[in-house]
């Protein structure tokens, strides 16, 4: 249907008197970019704090817990970068942002000195303000930490004087999940204003850059899947063979709903009967990872970056890249557990690196494939990590 209509504007060459309302076409796109810049810094803030606050994790295997999650996330995001300079999607054809505005790259020089010695906000809502990722990282995880330091003293004083704050938290990352969900009701109507204009102004080039992109994204999933299997199978006693066919339900009804969120209970009753792990294993691996593993949306975020890098003919520099690395681990664990919630955090990523937010309106044209693909991924991460927490003796 958008395609029709931007072909009957004039594929590739539109009149004049169409150019006006193909503007126009790009509107919703722009609306909706607006409202998910201006939701992922409450969002990525509210994630932590709330992670942090609830995270039920006992000693050991919390430790444990963290450094997998922490090493396959990390990873993810160096295949992803891996893949996109090798494969270099960005500069397979052209491809200009909506509106026409913001092609070009900021030509700021990376300096992490400067970027260390602006870790630290003048005000503590400035990152709020400013989208800056770095401060806004220093901020979730300073209070992050005094929050979850303060409520295990209570606990063991027998106090509960931290539940409001808790409630409190939990409340406001309950909202700015539905306010989300508002914005991503009308992404499809942004997808097809955006095609149609791109259609009606481009023709159908850009396409031939985004089947690229499409094409390194898949590479980099099916590795990811690939280094998951060879963790379990080195580092657990569960077969691969067994642990991809039990987890099948898992895996089909991730790409079906495009939510892991909506998959947990799926996932945490097929690792138990179906692979055969532990309860505790299974919980920690399901429950827990799936509210803030998010492997394929780590990696994901990490190649949007840097094909549109190339798209612009700016290639990011290792340091860049780098930061990439670091805003996309953030960012992932700021991507709650529903559909296309990765376009949220992605503008973060953006930022820290001086990208043009614009282009992101280009790559919800290809997310409902992609967001099926990584949300499989994503909820392949926890079972990995189940499986791993499991150890290398079956249940017997
Ligand atoms: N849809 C993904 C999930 O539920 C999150 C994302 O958009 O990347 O895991």
């Amino acid at each position: 249907m958008a395609i029709a209509v931007g072909f009957l504007l004039g594929a590739g060459n539109p009149s004049p008197a169409n150019e006006a309302l193909i503007k126009n076409l790009a509107i919703p796109a722009e609306l909706i970019l607006k409202a998910l810049r201006a939701l992922a810094p409450p969002l990525i803030l509210v994630a932590v704090l709330h992670t942090f606050m609830t995270a039920n994790i006992p000693g050991t295997a919390g430790r444990r817990l963290a450094v997998l999650l922490l090493t396959n996330t990390t990873v993810a995001i160096f295949i992803g970068l891996l893949v996109a300079n090798l494969l270099r999607p960005g500069t397979w054809g052209r491809l200009s942002a909506p509106g026409g505005t913001g092609t070009g790259l900021p030509q700021e020089k990376f300096d992490p000195w400067g970027l260390i010695q602006d870790a630290i906000p003048k005000a503590i809502l400035e990152p709020l303000v400013n989208n800056n990722v770095i401060q806004l990282i220093v901020i979730a995880l300073s209070f992050g930490i005094v929050l979850r330091a303060i409520k295990s003293e209570m606990v063991t004083q027998g106090k509960n004087e931290y539940k409001p704050i808790e409630n409190v938290i939990s409340i406001l990352f309950e909202a700015v999940i539905r306010i989300l969900n508002w914005v991503i009701s009308l992404v499809p109507l942004a997808v097809f204003g955006i095609v149609a204009s791109t259609v009606a102004k481009e023709g159908f080039e850009p396409f031939i850059s985004l089947g690229a992109f499409i094409l390194a994204v898949l590479v980099a999933l099916v590795l990811q899947a690939c280094y998951y299997l060879s963790r379990v199978k080195f580092g657990s006693w569960v077969k691969p063979v067994n642990f991809l066919r039990g987890g099948s339900d898992a895996f089909v009804m991730a790409f079906s709903t495009s939510s892991s969120g909506a998959t947990m209970p799926v996932t945490f009753e097929v690792l138990q009967t179906k692979i055969g792990l532990r309860e505790s294993s299974a919980a920690l691996g399901a429950l827990v990872g799936a509210n803030f593993n998010n492997d394929g949306t780590a990696l994901y975020e990490a190649m949007s970056a840097l094909f549109i890098s190339q798209v612009l003919g700016q290639h990011l520099n290792i340091g860049q890249q780098l930061l990439v690395v670091l805003t996309s681990i953030f960012a992932s664990v700021g991507a709650a557990n529903i559909p296309n919630a990765g376009l949220v955090t992605m503008t973060l990523v953006f930022t820290s690196v001086g990208l043009p937010t614009q282009y992101i309106a280009v790559l919800v044209t290809v997310d409902w494939f992609l967001d099926r693909c990584r949300t499989a991924i994503n909820v392949m991460g926890d079972m990995t990590v189940s499986a791993l927490l499991d150890g290398k003796k079956d249940r017997g």
